[in-house]
């Protein structure tokens, strides 16, 4: 590594990165542009984009579309308050988001990150059985492994070893676990259903807390016990939504539809920060059931006009597209050029989903190392624990998902 410049110097004791210490430890790339599939780094090197920035920017970037939907809103208003007033790019964008959800998700909050859509969803659940005049059922259950965000609620529902609960034990409410299997959520319910107001989930692919995949009967099962139990089932989608499993939303795999959905990441392209969390009107009838409630939540840039703009704009360019095709056969070439990966010794498991691919290594990866020798072969990833994954834009070609996969097996035989 160079010696670091001043700015670099200055960057590394004022300004944080995500889950990074202060002075900053490790290397940051400064990117100057994004284009396509490429990110175009300081020293002019393109890289292509293995991350999607996250999971969010499913055409790649510099999309023409999305740019004009971006210019045209500004030229009109960049924001007004959402209290007392409204806009057609809200509008709009809530009726297609109520169109292409599952049918009994009719009623749309926005929030301006998938963390405050968490937080919506659990406070929506809680209203709703105080609602009811059952008070008792304030607590959740989730699942091992889970991730649901970062601030203090939405990390409350996330696997307790993986988000530090003991960093927080005595400011985080207590929740309950399961592990991912029927018998498991059935134990945890019967003993405890009387206060569970939710079983939160990530449908069938558990992102950020282990990138692991669970079948659809199981999500299927998951449905009919929260009926049998009479708990609600919350589906945080803000990962999987937008085509990246192979369907539209995960909830679609078993044909189910959960009391509240929340969406966020792919929502807007990857343009700007926007989430939201729909409920059924089973749920917004109950939480108004007593006269003068009302879902107690109003972020300052809720429903924020060019953030709906571009989301609309995102939504119908990936409808028009042929996203599903291109998504699956992303996930047969990923099948193909990540299994070379699976003959390695130091690889434990290597799996594929929709336009998601993981290879998971035996122990931890050198981050640094791996990302420096990723970048010289023209790719961009972030791996973390022992996980090496991709979840590229959709747009990437035959040839492009080559290069990705061969780097990939060759960074996995070089940790
Ligand atoms: C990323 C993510 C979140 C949190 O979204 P932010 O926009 O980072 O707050 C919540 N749930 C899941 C499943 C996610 O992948």
């Amino acid at each position: 590594m160079n010696t670091p410049t001043k700015q670099q110097q200055w960057e590394q004791e004022h300004l944080w990165h995500p889950y990074a210490a202060m002075p900053s430890q490790s290397r940051v790339y400064q990117v100057l542009s994004a284009e396509g599939i490429y990110l175009t780094l300081e020293n002019g090197k393109e890289v292509m984009d293995g991350m999607s920035s996250w999971w969010c920017a499913i055409h790649g970037y510099n999309v023409p579309e999305l740019n004009l939907a971006v210019e045209t809103q500004l030229k009109s208003m960049a924001h007004v308050m959402f209290g007392g007033l409204t806009h057609q790019p809200a509008i709009d964008l809530a009726k297609t988001l109520v169109h292409i959800t599952p049918q009994p998700l009719q009623h749309v909050f926005f929030a301006d990150s998938g963390s405050v859509a968490v937080e919506v969803a659990l406070k929506m659940a809680i209203q709703y059985w105080r609602g009811i005049k059952q008070p008792k059922k304030t607590k959740f259950l989730s699942l091992r492994h889970a991730y649901h965000g970062d601030t203090l609620a939405a990390m409350s529902v996330c696997d307790p070893e993986s988000s530090m609960h003991h960093l927080f034990a005595e400011t985080m409410p207590k929740h309950h676990f399961t592990d991912v299997d029927a018998k498991s959520i059935k134990k945890q319910l019967e003993k405890h259903h009387h206060e569970i107001a939710a079983l939160i989930i990530e449908p069938i692919v558990q992102g950020a807390g282990g990138m692991s995949f669970y079948n659809k009967t199981l999500l299927s099962e998951m449905r009919a016990l929260c009926d049998e139990f009479d708990v609600l089932l919350i589906a945080d989608e803000i990962a999987t939504g937008f085509g990246r499993t192979g369907e539209l939303f995960a909830c679609n795999h078993a044909n189910i539809s959960p009391d509240i959905m929340c969406i966020g990441k792919a929502l807007t392209g990857g343009y700007m920060t926007l989430a939201a969390t729909l409920c059924s009107s089973q749920i917004s009838h109950g939480i108004h059931q007593q006269k003068g409630n009302v879902l107690m939540h109003g972020p300052t840039f809720m429903a924020n006009p060019l953030a709906c703009a571009v989301a609309k704009a995102s939504i119908d360019l990936l409808l028009s597209s042929p996203w599903q095709q291109r998504v699956q056969t992303i996930a047969q070439q990923l099948n193909q050029g990540l299994a070379p990966a699976k003959q390695l010794p130091q690889v434990a498991d290597v799996r594929v989903l929709g336009a998601i691919g993981v290879i998971e290594m035996k122990e931890n990866i050198n981050m640094d190392k791996i990302q420096s020798f990723l970048l010289e072969q023209g790719i961009w990833l972030r791996p973390f624990g022992k996980l090496l994954y991709t979840m590229p834009p959709f747009i990437l070609d035959k040839q492009d998902v080559a290069k990705l996969t061969q780097a990939m097996c060759s960074a996995a035989a070089l940790a």
